[in-house]
């Protein structure tokens, strides 16, 4: 793509700055979305960890609800995006999730997670993460922990349980924006 890729972060509550920084570093123009009008013109939506009961709340007052259903292209959900994204919320990603599912004593933690590339492995920090309990047989697992999916792909739309705005290791953004890239060469 000749030009940036602009892609929105939904802006609501949450991690949604961290990962405005991460996107621009990766070579996005980023637009902040408060309001459903704003996805107009973008090429790939990122909804942020937070508290995922407070977003979807936030999100169906603004009617950014169904706005973010009707948006065609990529969606990149972390942790509580994650929970947005699956089959009880948005119905974008045909996965269920537990929320919180990782208990009070390991709340929150980090872990190294095999990405696959060859390359080191990435740095996970999981907060109060959300677990996968079932995926759709078109789903693919980019990344496990203790044999659990942690990185996932349905077609357009990439899920984490971790944060990977709270690293500086770009490579999930990267992951990200080349679905972007492919999506976006399909539509020209
Ligand atoms: N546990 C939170 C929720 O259910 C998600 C945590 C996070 O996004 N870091 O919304």
């Amino acid at each position: 793509m000749a030009r940036s890729p602009r892609i929105g972060v939904l802006a609501l509550q949450g991690a949604f700055r961290e990962h405005a920084r991460a996107l621009r570093r990766a070579g996005a123009d980023v637009v902040e979305v408060r309001r459903p009008e704003q996805l107009d013109g973008l090429d790939g939506l990122v909804i942020p960890g937070g508290e995922s009961t407070t977003i979807a709340k936030l999100a169906a007052g603004y009617g950014l609800d169904e706005a973010i259903r009707a948006f065609e292209r990529p969606v990149f959900g972390t942790c509580a995006g994650m929970i947005l994204v699956d089959r009880a919320h948005l119905g974008l990603a045909d996965l269920e999730v537990d929320r919180n599912a990782y208990g009070r004593q390991v709340a929150s933690f980090e872990a190294d997670l095999e990405l696959g590339d060859g390359e080191a492995p990435f740095r996970g920090v999981f907060i109060r993460a959300p677990r996968v309990r079932d995926v759709g047989a078109g789903v693919e697992v980019l990344a496990e922990l203790g044999g659990e999916p942690v990185l996932l792909r349905d077609g357009r739309v990439l899920v984490a349980a971790f944060h990977p705005e709270l690293t500086d290791d770009l490579r999930v953004h990267e992951r990200f924006l080349e679905l972007v890239t492919e999506a976006t060469s399909v539509r020209a």
